[in-house]
């Protein structure tokens, strides 16, 4: 997608501090952390937000959480615990419109969010 920051990630245009990458996702550190660990894990496929998530998606959005399963034993907090969040829309808080999975850890996070 044209003038899409996450696409632009993807691609190389812009660039990232890479995680993991498959031929399905992508994940980086967020250029912003909120905790001490926190990754963005992105699907390749230019997807808006969940609302535009299609059934032919499933196994993208299944293999995203398989993909945290092992990034969190890299990150070191499998066993202290961590956060995964998407957000939708403008109460939802989302600010880029690309799918994407925040991976949270490395700190007592609080619940419920503000
Ligand atoms: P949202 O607010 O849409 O849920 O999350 C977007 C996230 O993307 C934010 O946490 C923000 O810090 C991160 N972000 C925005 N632009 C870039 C960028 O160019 N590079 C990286 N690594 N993260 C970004
Ligand atoms: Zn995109």
């Amino acid at each position: 997608m044209d003038n899409c920051i996450f696409c632009k990630i993807i691609n190389g245009e812009i660039p990232s501090q890479k995680v993991y990458e498959d031929e399905l996702v992508l994940s980086f550190k967020d250029i912003n952390p909120e905790a001490p660990a926190h990754v963005l894990i992105i699907p390749k496929k230019h997807i808006s937000s969940l609302n535009e998530l299609e059934k032919e998606d499933e196994h993208i959005i299944s293999h995203v959480f398989m993909v945290a399963k092992e990034i969190v034993k890299e990150l070191g907090i499998e066993k202290s615990g961590y956060r995964i969040v998407t957000n939708c829309g403008e109460d939802g808080g989302q600010t880029v419109p690309h799918v994407h999975f925040h991976l949270l850890g490395g700190r007592s996070l609080q619940w419920p969010p503000g």
